[in-house]
């Protein structure tokens, strides 16, 4: 992988030093593979792929919705007039809960435990097992969501235990994260048309066709789901 000499604009809200949401593009650079020659985009650690605003937001947001007794709008609202929308937030919450519970994110939680227990606190899991979260009645209205609540709060403290001095830990458990496994950890599965879309050339060849026809086929095949395998231990 090497650096060349391209770059692209990618927007993005982030954190300015006071706190409040600017949104701005801002210049990044494009790097090549070695092997395939494709050409990928560098991120960096606080922008996942994909993502509108940066994990910092995110994160932000949701340890401020667990900690008060706020409801998602008046949540979002703290940061002032220029604010996610709170079902962004609603989201962001359905998404980490995702992550929690490993369903449909590339990553693994349990391999990202594990591999925090080796390096960063050995205490982590028995810290995971037992905490005990209360989430206030009035933000949730089904059995689902409170768990689903429930356990991205478990996420958040378990990040804040990690990282006691940090302002944002999540972000520092991700950015530790991301150099153990070489993967955003929170972010989903792209979605399949967007495999094809980016495999579609400029010219459709007969190459192209027949590509698009083994893509296409292997879209009910369980093998394509992530490599989770590849990082469990
Ligand atoms: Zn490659």
């Amino acid at each position: 992988m090497f650096f060349i000499n391209q770059t692209f604009d990618r927007n993005i809200h982030q954190f300015d030093d006071k706190q409040k949401i600017i949104y701005q593009t801002i210049e990044l650079p494009f790097c090549r593979c070695k092997n395939c020659k494709a050409k990928i985009r560098v991120l960096p650690e606080n922008i996942e792929p994909y993502a509108r605003f940066e994990i910092t937001i995110k994160a932000t947001s949701c340890s401020k919705y667990f900690s008060e007794i706020i409801g998602l709008s008046n949540t979002v609202q703290s940061f002032g007039n220029f604010h996610p929308h709170f079902s962004n937030l609603h989201r962001w919450l359905t998404s980490f809960g995702e992550y929690v519970f490993e369903a449909k994110q590339c990553q693994s939680k349990s391999a990202h435990i594990a591999e925090s227990s080796k390096f960063l606190n050995k205490d982590i899991m028995k810290f995971w097992d037992n905490q005990k979260i209360l989430i206030s009645p009035f933000k949730y209205h089904t059995e689902k969501r409170k768990e689903l609540l429930e356990g991205v709060a478990k996420l958040f403290k378990t990040a804040e235990f990690l990282y006691p001095q940090e302002k944002y830990p999540l972000s520092e458990w991700s950015k530790f994260l991301i150099q153990k496994f070489f993967v955003s950890p929170f972010c989903k599965k792209p979605k399949k048309t967007e495999r094809i879309r980016k495999s579609t050339p400029a010219k459709k060849s007969n190459r192209y066709q027949r590509d698009k026809k083994i893509i296409e086929k292997g879209k009910n095949n369980a093998s394509r789901s992530p490599p989770d395998s590849r990082i469990q231990v």
